[in-house]
């Protein structure tokens, strides 16, 4: 048996779906509940379920490998009660958002499980940074998210010709990425973004002054406030809204928002760089050298493209340093973790996207 129908209602507005219900099917008959983790700390979490939100010891789910800790955004199995009642098992990760940790050891550290859409803020109120926006979304491609550029306070650009000049470069720089302009101030564009994140989960990414904050409530809402404080039933009124890490969109979809992803640096994200500059890789492809560096070997079609215009030399030097500050990264990184992380996330996600694809073609 899988989830029940009420069960299955209540949790879709948190990204519950068919294919989280069969993963699940195993546990049901062990009489354990699903839910959704919306905020974790100190080997608690708050878990959504059909009931309300529950609190929840993760003393089951290894607390010793950081990349093993339940996080938020990940589907649980939870004790029907007890005190304490503990998670049991979490449901393999579509998606998930690491960080390399300051520690010695450096091994990453969960933020954000099953994420669909990384929003990239990045303030029009400044002058655009496009290695810090190739970065973000380096970051993004990794999770296996896919990214979404939003450009904030697009009212401080008034000129129309000098804002598509703006999002003509960021889309030059950001192959595959969708790129909205919004202004929270004059409510323009929140409508395009809403329908963007109104299915599946996103975070909000970009750097300090960004917007993310402005962006969050205007996605929230006010109405949702209240939603949310009602449906708190574990009755210890010390989790209120304002510590939810995880929310449900009033206009559909679901928002992620820790702290943790504010000032989330690159973690083993090679393939996530690669990506941020397909173009680049493609044209490595046709270097005489298979490990050709594209610095001073012959017949290198990387710098042949610089030298004829094709490929911008900031783009080339801005790919370098991504990938230097990567490979140190990885360098001090546990190999098994980093084989482990690749096995369970790529499959998974693979696999998640699989199905999820599959199921778009049934239904539409
Ligand atoms: P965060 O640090 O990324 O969460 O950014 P915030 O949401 O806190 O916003 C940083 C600053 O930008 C605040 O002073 C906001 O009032 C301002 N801001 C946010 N959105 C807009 C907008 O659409 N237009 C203008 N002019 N300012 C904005
Ligand atoms: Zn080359």
């Amino acid at each position: 048996m899988t989830s029940t129908s009420a069960e299955f209602a209540a949790l879709a507005p948190y990204g519950w779906d068919d294919s989280w219900s069969d993963a699940f099917a195993p546990y049901t008959a062990d009489g354990l509940l699903p839910g959704r983790v919306v905020r974790v700390d100190r080997g608690q979490c708050d878990v959504m379920t059909a009931g309300g939100v529950v609190r929840a010891d993760t003393a089951f789910v290894t607390p010793h490998d950081p990349m093993r800790v339940v996080c938020t955004g990940d589907w649980v199995a939870v004790e029907p009660g007890g005190s304490p009642r503990y998670v049991r098992a979490y449901l393999p990760r579509r998606t998930a958002f690491v960080r390399s940790t300051s520690s010695k050891r450096s091994d990453g550290q969960i933020l954000a499980a099953n994420v669909d859409h990384a929003v990239v803020a990045v303030s029009l109120a400044v002058e655009l940074d496009l290695g810090r926006v190739e970065r973000f979304l380096a970051l993004a491609w990794e999770s296996g998210a896919q990214p979404v550029v939003v450009l904030t306070k697009a009212d401080l650009v008034p000129d129309p010709v000098t804002l598509a000049h703006l999002v003509q470069d960021v889309e030059t720089t950001a192959p595959g990425v969708p790129v909205l302009t919004v202004s929270a101030l004059h409510d323009e564009g929140l409508d395009v973004l809403a329908a963007l994140v109104g299915s599946g989960t996103s975070v909000l990414l970009g750097q300090s002054g960004a917007g993310k904050s402005t962006l969050a409530n205007a996605l929230v809402g006010d109405d949702v406030m209240d939603v949310r404080a009602a449906r708190d039933v574990d009755g210890k009124g010390r989790h209120t809204t304002t510590t939810r890490n995880l929310i449900a969109l009033p206009t559909g979809g679901v928002l992620i928002d820790t702290p943790g992803l504010r000032g989330v640096g690159l973690y083993d994200a090679e393939s996530g760089v690669g990506q941020v500059f397909a173009e680049i890789e493609e044209l490595a492809g046709r270097c005489r050298f298979h490990d050709c560096a594209h610095e001073s070997e012959p017949d290198c079609a990387v710098r042949f493209a610089v030298e004829d215009g094709v490929l911008p030399a900031r783009r080339l030097d801005s790919y370098r340093k991504l990938m230097r500050e990567n490979q140190w990264i990885v360098a001090k990184t546990d190999a098994r973790v980093r084989a482990e992380l690749r096995r369970e996330w790529k499959r998974k996600g693979a696999d998640g996207r699989a199905a999820m694809e599959a199921k778009r073609g049934r239904w539409t």
